[in-house]
């Protein structure tokens, strides 16, 4: 099992807390740190830049301040409130989160537990738990995994569970409560110093502890070329859901082909976007967003 060792955990935790100390990105969603907030800017975060979540989460959160509120919103409120993150399928399980959760008492504290709750995955529930309930195990995405591989010198790269083990030996030493801190700021030493492809190392200040620093990283070869996005299915989806949301009540009409994409293909991403619980149809082409009745 490849693992840090006490020492090299205990060095990396001292030097990556305290370049937080002074280096943290300025986002004024990390002022809240409520589990319900802290939820909302996770699956947000996903997969959208945290720039634009810094953005649009306060516009979420003043919309539905609290877990409750969200819970007992109208699917189609959640799903307009969601204008502009992309990927919104994350908006109908946030929802179903938010309603199992207020069903079972409110959110819950541990990461076993989070992990219950529909869309929720191993690093939103740790990273919820280790930020707002003293958590102890370390959220492990894309860029958290790329640090702790990089520190332990990881070659080949981990299997998940090895590298949830290698990351939770990370996090051991740390005193409690300082888990979601330590994500935090491995989370901003990856966007600005550890990046994918450049990494400085020579203004990193885990580089004495690191086992690969000064190695270079070449980017990965594409294996196809990138398809324009305005030719995507998601780009597809998206026009379509503004479609609705401009809409409102009523729904509209949606008939014809959209950019590139034929009538059959808007057809099927319609069937798609209903079945995926992100639009209701009303007639036999007019739709809207779901305002079916709520859960109970
Ligand atoms: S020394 Fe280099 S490879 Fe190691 S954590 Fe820092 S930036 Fe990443």
């Amino acid at each position: 099992m490849v693992a840090p060792s006490v020492a090299q955990a205990r060095r990396v935790a001292a030097a990556l807390l305290d370049w937080y100390r002074t280096e943290a990105r300025p986002l004024k969603i990390r002022e809240r740190r409520d589990a319900y907030a802290v939820l909302v800017v996770e699956v947000m975060a996903q997969q959208t830049q945290i720039s634009r979540v810094d953005q649009l989460a306060q516009r979420f959160l003043e919309r539905f301040p609290t877990l409750d509120a969200l819970a007992a919103a109208e699917r189609a409120e959640v799903i307009d409130a969601w204008r502009g993150l992309g990927y919104n399928r994350r908006a109908v399980a946030l929802h179903d989160a938010a309603q199992q959760a207020v069903a079972g008492g409110g959110l819950p504290s541990t990461h076993e537990a989070l992990m219950e709750l529909p869309g929720i995955g191993p690093y939103t529930a740790r990273a919820v738990a280790a930020i707002t309930a003293g958590g102890r195990s370390i959220p492990v995405d894309v860029n958290i995994a790329r640090i702790v591989q990089r520190l332990i010198g990881a070659v080949p790269p981990l299997r998940p569970r090895e590298l949830q083990i290698a990351a939770d030996a990370f996090g051991d030493v740390l005193e409690p409560g300082l888990a979601g801190t330590w994500a935090q700021a491995a989370m901003d030493l990856a966007a600005r110093v550890c990046r994918r492809t450049a990494p400085d190392c020579a203004a990193c200040p885990l580089k004495k502890s690191c086992q690969s620093a000064g190695e270079t990283f070449a980017a990965p070869a594409r294996r196809t070329a990138a398809t324009p996005f305005p030719a995507t299915r998601r780009w597809l989806r998206g026009r379509i859901l503004d479609e609705l949301r401009d809409a409102g009540p009523a729904g509209v009409s949606i008939t014809g082909a959209r950019g590139v994409h034929e009538k059959a293909a808007v057809e099927l991403a319609l069937e798609q976007l209903v079945r995926d619980g992100l639009a209701e149809q009303l007639g036999s082409r007019r739709y809207r967003l779901p305002r079916a009745a709520l859960k109970s």
